[in-house]
């Protein structure tokens, strides 16, 4: 069996959105530095998949990310670069990012005060000052801006994250001028009733579903279960990462990014289009296997291997 049985369930979106995050999210956090040629062909192959959206790299000083110290070089070698998100950390970032074409950005904020100080190097509160030029230019060169909210369901220094902290993070992100927010379960811990709880919060405070997007790791074994959970609620954008590269290079305790092969299985059984092939994809992640030097951590790549 290639792809499973489809039963539908009454009150699910009929499609979502897969913003593809595997070539930055996931390969910033692989040990193995992949060859520029190897990414780009990675980009063109999730994208021939089916993939809508693939996150391309991140415009961080390769001091921090050496793994990302190809940005400018990868997007050299691909097509439509205007089409392809880029992360940018600060303005520094964005002027790289549009000096290479990119025409979509990505923020990448912090729901709580410790991570804010141990990977922005600023304050909770000294993050919005720092991220609001980027979003403003950004806006005004008519460059849509994303923005990520990291730890949304547990800090692994703070531990629990009370809800009105992520929301109001998320709030102030949106007021700078983002379009999306990707709530991050950067460490993996949250569960299906936690999800909820964070949306029904967000919508308490204003903000549909309309306007949120989810980021979950796999490190308990709840990224599924949660992407159901925001299934149920709403949710249309899901960000995975293609055979669950990656986690996070500042947290220790993340790991695995949810896997896009587990995520379309799912949604394809529910009756949800993607208009991913899972087929194509499994087989991408296979190929990618070879240069990472590991297997894929992906259930679904493993149950399908040839
Ligand atoms: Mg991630």
């Amino acid at each position: 069996m290639r792809e499973p049985t489809t039963v539908r369930q009454d009150g699910l979106p009929e499609r979502v959105t897969i913003y593809e995050v595997g070539p930055r999210d996931g390969l910033q956090n692989e040990s193995a530095v992949v060859p520029v040629e190897v990414k780009a062909e990675l980009i063109t192959r999730l994208q021939a998949a089916g993939l809508p959206v693939v996150e391309a790299t991140s415009m961080v000083h390769p001091r921090w990310v050496p793994q990302l110290a190809d940005a400018e070089e990868l997007l050299g070698r691909l097509d439509h670069v205007e089409r392809l998100p880029v992360l940018v950390p600060n303005e520094r970032g964005l002027d790289r990012a549009l000096a290479a074409g990119v025409r979509h950005v990505a923020v990448f904020g912090s729901a709580t005060e410790t991570f804010a100080r141990r990977n922005l190097n600023r304050s909770w509160d000294e993050q919005f000052a720092m991220f609001e030029p980027v979003v403003a230019r950004a806006l005004a060169e008519g460059v849509d801006v994303r923005a990520y909210v990291s730890m949304c369901l547990g800090d692994p220094w703070e531990g629990e994250v009370a809800l009105d902290r992520v929301v109001e993070t998320g709030r102030r992100l949106l007021d700078l001028g983002a379009y999306q927010l990707s709530l991050g379960d950067t460490i993996g811990v949250g569960t299906p009733g936690h999800v909820t709880a964070l949306l029904d919060a967000f919508n308490a405070a204003g903000t549909g579903d309309d306007l949120l997007a989810v980021h979950f790791h796999d490190t308990y074994g709840q990224a599924l279960a949660n992407a159901y959970a925001a299934l149920a609620h709403g949710v249309t954008t899901y960000d995975a990462s293609a055979g669950g590269l990656g986690g996070c290079p500042y947290a220790e305790s993340a790991t695995g990014n949810l896997a896009t092969e587990d995520l379309v299985w799912m949604l394809h059984g529910l009756g949800v289009a993607t208009g991913v092939d899972l087929e194509a994809l499994v087989a991408t992640s296979r190929w990618l296997e070879g240069h990472l030097g590991r297997p894929s951590p992906s259930r679904v790549v493993r149950a399908l291997a040839p």
